[in-house]
């Protein structure tokens, strides 16, 4: 099967927040060790690399969670796919867009726009301008992302679900 495109890859960085689109091509992963996938802070985003039982192995750095996790993806998911999201384990955070560019690209802004709208929800927006309060805000804020299950399906906003968590807790 001949493999006629790059995939667009979205990681949100866990060091600095940043969400970085990177290409990948077969060819860059067809070495044993494949390709790690740098931020522009400097640290690790992902690896990727071919497995020897077939498909490949993604490792990722959450954001979510600060666990690595191991994706296995096979060739359609990662070469034929128009838009394939890699969810946390733990907190179902969406942590990886794969597809093509157009997709990926959609998929992201829609990410970014419900990330902000809870960020405004939360009422941490200054916070998360203060490098220093920065990973605190964040971290209460994917506190919140936990408990929310995002339904694509039923096309749900997350937002309404989290707005409305806090204020009916005691
Ligand atoms: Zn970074
Ligand atoms: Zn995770």
């Amino acid at each position: 099967m001949l493999i006629n495109r790059k995939a667009t890859m979205a990681v949100r960085c866990p060091w600095c927040g940043n969400i970085r689109i990177n290409k990948v091509d077969p060819f860059s992963i067809s070495g044993g060790d494949g390709i790690t996938a740098k931020c522009m802070c400097g640290q690790d985003l992902f690896t990727l690399k071919k497995r020897q039982a077939g498909g490949y192995q993604l490792n990722i750095s959450c954001i979510a969670c600060d666990y690595e996790h191991i994706y296995r993806l096979g060739y359609r998911e990662l070469w034929k796919s128009d838009l394939f999201i890699l969810n946390c384990h733990y907190t179902n955070m969406e942590v990886c867009f794969l597809g093509s560019e157009t997709n990926v690209k959609q998929a992201v802004d829609r990410y970014e726009r419900e990330m902000e709208e809870i960020i405004k929800e939360l009422g941490i927006e200054e916070f998360l301008e203060d490098e220093d309060l920065w990973s605190d805000s964040f971290t209460r804020f994917l506190d919140s992302v936990e408990k929310v299950n995002y339904n694509k399906e039923l096309g749900k906003n997350i937002v309404d679900l989290i707005a409305r968590g806090p204020k009916h807790s005691k």
